[in-house]
């Protein structure tokens, strides 16, 4: 990848107090790919994730979003730089409607999108603006959690599990969604333990493990050897 891809990351280490959580993790995102985390619970997916947007106590490396290095600035100019997180939590605000929480993030970069451009991505949100946060089921909260992030005008996109929890029919829904994003030339990096899943829309993977990346693949070969590679990664 050119010096200008969306996101490259050398030599990332982070820290939670004195336990150390990521050794040395390095990974590219080229423009407009759809690339996975995977690995296994407290590998250090979410993060990795975090410690792009700069949101973990302490990190130390090398972060290059569009060629500028961000890793030692304070997470709101990382935000200016044009890099969203949807966090696995998703954040949406109980006591705030679906619309509400659209709207809550600022715009900082150009391009980002209105209510109704996010609602053409997320028609199944339109009958449910008025709705508090509490009264949207599992698949709306993660709908409104990704298309509220689009709404800053972020080319890059970070996406923290999108599928966990949800019915198999939501996960279609979400990732037909997500492959949208795509299309439209988003580029997007996503922790996902759902490997099936992730097999079904992504370009390319990096297997995380114990704070490092262990291997790295792109999806033919995760399709060609789906059985052993997904026994292995929830081994
Ligand atoms: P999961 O799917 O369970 O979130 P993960 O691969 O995303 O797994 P991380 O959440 O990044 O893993 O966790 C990596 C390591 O950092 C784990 O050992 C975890 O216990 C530790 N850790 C994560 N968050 C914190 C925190 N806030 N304080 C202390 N340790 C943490």
């Amino acid at each position: 990848p050119s010096a200008r891809a969306p996101l490259e990351i050398a030599g990332l280490e982070a820290w939670y107090g004195p336990s150390q959580a990521l050794y040395g993790v390095a990974l590219s995102v080229g423009a407009g790919e759809l690339v996975t985390l995977l690995g296994r619970n407290g590998a250090g997916k979410t993060t990795t994730l975090n410690a792009i947007v700069g949101m973990v106590p302490r990190r130390k490396g090398s972060i290059r979003i569009e060629g500028i290095e961000t890793g030692a600035m304070p997470s709101h100019k990382i935000a200016r730089t044009g890099v969203a997180i949807c966090p696995e939590d998703r954040g949406i605000y109980a006591t705030l409607t679906a619309e509400e929480n659209l709207v809550l993030p600022p715009v900082v970069a150009e391009g980002g999108l209105s209510v109704d451009e996010i609602l053409v991505l997320f028609p199944g949100l339109k009958d449910r603006l008025k709705s508090p946060g509490t009264k949207l089921s599992g698949g709306e909260q993660q709908m409104l959690a990704i298309g509220r992030i689009l709404r800053t005008g972020a080319r890059l996109l970070l996406l923290d599990e999108p599928t966990e929890g949800l019915a198999p029919v939501v996960v279609k829904q979400i990732g037909a969604a997500i492959a949208d994003l795509k299309r439209r030339g988003y580029t997007i990096l996503m922790v996902e333990q759902n490997v099936r899943f992730a097999s079904t829309i992504a370009d390319r993977h990096y297997v995380v493990d114990r704070g490092r990346i262990a291997e790295t693949f792109d999806n033919a070969t995760l399709l060609a050897d789906f059985d052993r590679i997904s026994g292995r990664l929830s081994a």
